[in-house]
């Protein structure tokens, strides 16, 4: 940590803190995530898990892992440093995302969620304050904690729970046998907040969650009947049972029509009835009034602009400290744009020293704030919250695992890289490979015992910034209705 100077605290969870930092050689802005060193081995587990995900799959709307070390027994992630989360923007846009925003950014989150289940991993954990915005408007996924690949048939995924807000009925329901479906509900859940503000199906135990469900999206298929009607946990307990609108837009009243049929194909109790990412990528939504071919190039070009932006950070050659550093911390691996890359090649033609007029410190860096200080416009997010949801805030919960890991094998992997966490030495990591075959097509070449509540997650997971959320949105405000800015200092 001593190559860091630490600007702030943006996140904390269950596992770890996430602290803004600025690397003290090349001026750098990172999120650094530094898990608490606990008795039991979970955390080191979740480290572990996320580590190894954020290694094999590489995606510019997955959050881009820069180093890992380890420091007085602490795991340290060391990521790209991403401005603020979804979830920032709903508190203080508490009636839902402006509708040119909110198509641009479902679209980057289904590329990425795509892109993972292409690879056969289930993310387990999609939410709000798991997607992080950039500040030209690129959405990157993150956190890998509960990430995993898919179940091989016949195999069963050991007790594991996610957020409960957008959990889906299997896995309420312990059914052993879910698998990518939970992820499109989730997103469901989250693209009715994104939309209105307001989370869909907050809940306070499974019970109350399943209730919601019926209530609100549809009766429990036989299968999933029969699971309920057998667990010793809900035993004398009837759902109701509640006649639904089948039309999506008589259902979800409140969402523009395409946006109603996009979520009512993925909230289907039915796992096997949900829709996938790729058809949903490929929905009219997307694909209406050529939004997907003009946002291709607008987004090329932001991603364009932010790999120059970093990589015209440069490291101060023969620094002593770097060389101290380097005993003290483990650097497990670090992560360089390769000049093989299309991309790489790309910002070797335009890298020119007079053309060095970005620079990513004025922007990012500079005084700290907490949101905390700053009052959001809708303190409270529930803005329309019926009665039936009111009463759920009370205290907060992370989703507990219980599951095996996967070990690390301490052995070299398909990328080349050493898997061991506790090898010392320095990694090369793939490329974000910002090719035709991936940016020009959606396709990708590739407990009950704990209560959620967000207005106690608000509270525990603080954002500092060099901006203000409210200057933070104006810009994004701006960017739905103007070309592309490149933020630029006068050239020296
Ligand atoms: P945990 O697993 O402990 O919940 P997360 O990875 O979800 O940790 O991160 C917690 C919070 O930290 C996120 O919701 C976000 O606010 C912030 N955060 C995480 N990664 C970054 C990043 N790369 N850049 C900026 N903020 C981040």
């Amino acid at each position: 940590m001593e190559m860091y100077e630490t600007l702030g605290k943006v996140g904390e969870g269950s596992y770890g803190t996430v602290m803004k930092c600025k690397h003290k050689d090349t001026g750098q802005i990172v999120a650094i995530k530094i898990f608490y060193e606990k008795p039991e081995k979970s955390v080191n587990k979740i480290a572990t898990r996320e580590i190894k995900f954020l290694k094999q799959f590489r995606h510019e709307n997955l959050v881009n892992l820069i180093e890992v070390f380890r420091q007085k027994k602490k795991i340290h992630l060391v990521f790209e440093f991403i401005d603020h989360t979804v979830l920032d923007e709903l508190q203080h846009y508490c009636h839902g995302l402006e509708s040119k925003r909110l198509r641009k950014y479902l679209f980057q989150i289904l590329r990425a969620i795509e892109y993972l289940h292409n690879n056969n991993i289930i993310h387990r954990d999609i939410k709000p304050e798991n997607i992080l915005v950039s500040q030209s408007g690129i959405t990157k996924l993150c956190d890998f904690g509960f990430a995993r690949t898919l179940a091989a048939p016949g195999d069963i995924y050991t007790d594991y729970v996610a957020t409960r807000w957008y959990r889906a009925p299997e896995l309420v329901l312990k059914d052993t046998s879910y698998g990518k479906p939970v992820d499109i509900w989730a997103l469901g859940c989250m693209i009715i907040e994104m939309a209105t503000g307001n989370p869909f199906l907050p809940s306070s135990s499974d019970l109350d969650l399943l209730h919601k469900i019926v209530l609100k999206v549809g009766n429990l298929t036989p299968h999933l009947q029969n699971i309920f009607s057998k667990s010793p946990i809900f035993a004398g307990v009837v759902l109701p049972q509640v006649q639904h609108p089948k039309n999506a837009r008589k259902k979800y009243p409140k969402l523009n029509g395409l946006l109603a049929d996009i979520v009512h194909a993925c909230l289907q109790i039915d796992p096997a009835e949900r829709i996938s990412s790729t058809d949903l990528l490929h929905h009219e939504y997307f694909t209406r009034d050529g939004f997907i071919e003009k946002f291709i190039p607008e987004l090329r070009a932001k991603l364009l602009r932010e790999v120059k932006v970093n990589s015209f950070i440069k490291p101060k050659e023969n620094s002593k400290e770097n060389e101290l550093i380097k005993d003290e911390r483990k650097t497990i691996y670090t992560n360089t744009l390769p000049r093989s890359s299309v991309l790489g090649k790309e910002m070797e033609r335009e890298k020119k020293p007079k053309e060095i007029k970005v620079r990513v410190i004025k922007v990012k860096g500079g005084k700290v704030d907490t949101l905390e200080s700053k009052k959001p416009e809708c303190e409270g997010r529930h803005c329309q919250q019926n009665s039936i949801d009111a009463h759920t805030m009370s205290q907060d919960t992370k989703p507990v695992i219980n599951e095996p890991l996967n070990p690390v094998n301490p052995s070299t992997n398909s990328n080349g890289m050493k898997d061991d966490l506790y090898a010392g030495g320095s990694m090369t990591m793939p490329p974000i490979n910002l090719t035709s075959s991936n940016l020009m097509t959606s396709t990708p070449t590739s407990d009950l015992s704990h209560f959620n509540s967000r207005l106690t997650e608000r509270t525990k997971k603080r954002r500092t910034s060099s901006q203000s959320i409210g200057q933070i949105m104006s810009i994004c405000r701006q960017e739905d209705t103007d070309a592309i800015q490149v933020r630029q200092e006068p050239s020296l």
